[in-house]
């Protein structure tokens, strides 16, 4: 057996893995590509059990998982130092249980958000969770990178959606925390912990929610303003009027032009978004072409379609390689003048205003760039993160409390089982 760390890739370390998952299926490894790395063994286990074994397995054998859903988001964090198994999650793909009257659903962590959605709007609820870029995203994916986007800020986050997760540890066991009933006081909060963690710490096989009713009506609205000052008045004058916001964006006119809302710089879109019974949903749109008129702005309905672009823009295609996205986070009286900090040109810059999150994205984005931009959000009390980027450039960037990571590596996968790397854990 070799020594803990060692870069196990040799196929006969791997045959035991295998022969201790009679059930789980065998994939081509040539579809589990990570930043031009494969792995020697790739499995889809069907069952929250076959996870634990290949877990187990995987331990003894000393190498190294990565679990992966639809693998939208496998550049975030660090570059893995070691890739041996990869284990699809997709094959967990049941709706374990429903309860619309209780507003409670359990999923297997391979369901997409869309399967999921799709069942529970026939009910008129959904899961009121931040779109992500893409419907294809699993369950356990949207849990592990516990992203925000627009939303955030207006509604809780997913973690507060959470009422409970089953995990399979890197030792090979199933270990549940929370429950499936709205209140629930005992036991620890584990599912906190594992939302977020990028899959470092276990690897998520279901999880229960609380689900809502689905709004009866909805608006979406661009405020096109001469520039950043009216934009940012126009933007926390809807937010202080007690409006049913779901999301608040500013867009430089690069981005409004790619999301389909034609303006010119200096211009500055402000994008609402509203969401409720129509009577108040009314009253926001009278509300916002009120402050529409007052900033001199122009002011029109969007399609839906709006919303998700802009959401692409925070996710890249495979061909796009070279791209470089960033996230800024800074308190939310700041993003207007980070936003202007960019400037406009070959970048493109937008903002999520009750979250505090301004994202930057384009090809020509240096090192040197990204520390300057860096220095500004420390400047404002906040931080940079590198979304994606070569990865070369993915060492720039607040890694968060690097010495809490490790403890927590440490604490729960002391071998370094899943993702070693990933969290800025240097396994
Ligand atoms: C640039 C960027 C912007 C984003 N913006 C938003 C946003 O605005 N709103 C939003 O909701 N989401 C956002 N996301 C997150 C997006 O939702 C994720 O791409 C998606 O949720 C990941 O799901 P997936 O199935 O593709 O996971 P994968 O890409 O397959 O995996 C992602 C990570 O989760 C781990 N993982 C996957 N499955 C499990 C599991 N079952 N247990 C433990 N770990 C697991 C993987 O090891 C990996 O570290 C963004 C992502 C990126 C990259």
């Amino acid at each position: 057996m070799p020594a803990r760390g060692t870069l196990v890739t040799a196929t006969s370390d791997l045959e035991g893995v295998l022969a201790a998952l009679p059930r789980a299926r065998h994939r081509e490894t040539s579809a589990y590509p990570i930043e031009g790395r494969f792995p020697s063994v790739a499995l889809r286990p069907e069952s929250p059990d076959g996870v634990a074994r290949v877990l187990a397995a995987a331990r003894d054998a000393r190498a190294a998982v990565v679990p992966q859903g639809a693998r939208t988001a496998l550049t975030l964090g660090r570059p893995v130092s070691r890739y041996d198994v990869a284990l699809d999650t997709t094959g967990l793909h049941r709706i374990v249980e429903y309860e619309p009257a209780d507003m409670t659903v359990t999923v297997e962590a391979g369901v997409t958000l869309h399967a999921l959605q799709a069942r529970l709007a026939e009910e008129g609820q959904y899961l009121s969770v931040d779109p992500p870029p893409g419907d294809e995203v699993t369950i356990g994916g949207l849990l592990a990178t516990a992203r925000a986007g627009a939303w955030r800020g207006l509604l809780p986050g997913v973690r507060d959606l959470v009422l409970g997760i089953t995990v399979a540890t890197p030792e090979g066991t199933l270990v549940s925390s929370g429950g499936r009933v709205v209140k629930n006081v005992t036991g620890y909060d584990l599912h906190r912990l594992h939302t977020g963690a990028l899959g470092s710490l276990g690897v998520i096989v279901s999880a229960s929610f609380k689900v809502a009713p689905l709004p009866e009506a909805t608006a979406m609205l661009a405020l096109r303003c001469p520039d950043i000052q009216l934009a940012e008045r126009a933007a926390f004058e809807l937010r202080d009027r007690r409006l049913p916001l779901r999301a608040l964006s500013l867009l430089d006119a690069s981005t409004a032009t790619t999301v389909g809302v034609e303006t010119r710089a200096p211009a500055t879109t402000v994008l609402a978004a509203f969401e409720g019974v129509p009577a108040v949903v009314a009253r926001a749109e009278r509300e916002s072409r009120d402050v529409a008129r007052r900033m001199r702005a122009a002011i029109e309905a969007v399609p839906p379609f709006t919303w998700s672009a802009l959401r692409r823009r925070a996710a890249l295609a495979g061909s796009e390689e070279q791209t470089v996205l960033v996230r800024l986070g800074v308190p939310p009286s700041r993003v207007a003048s980070t936003l202007a900090a960019v400037g406009s040109g070959r970048l493109e810059a937008w903002a999520h205003v009750a979250a505090g999150c301004v994202y930057v994205r384009g090809a020509s984005l240096t090192a040197a760039t990204l520390l300057a931009l860096q220095a500004d959000a420390h400047a404002a009390g906040g931080f940079l993160q590198v979304e994606h980027a070569p990865a070369e450039l993915r060492d720039i960037g607040d890694a968060g409390d690097l010495e809490l990571t490790r403890t927590l590596k440490a604490t729960f996968d002391p071998e370094g089982v899943l993702n070693p790397g990933r969290w800025g854990d240097d396994a």
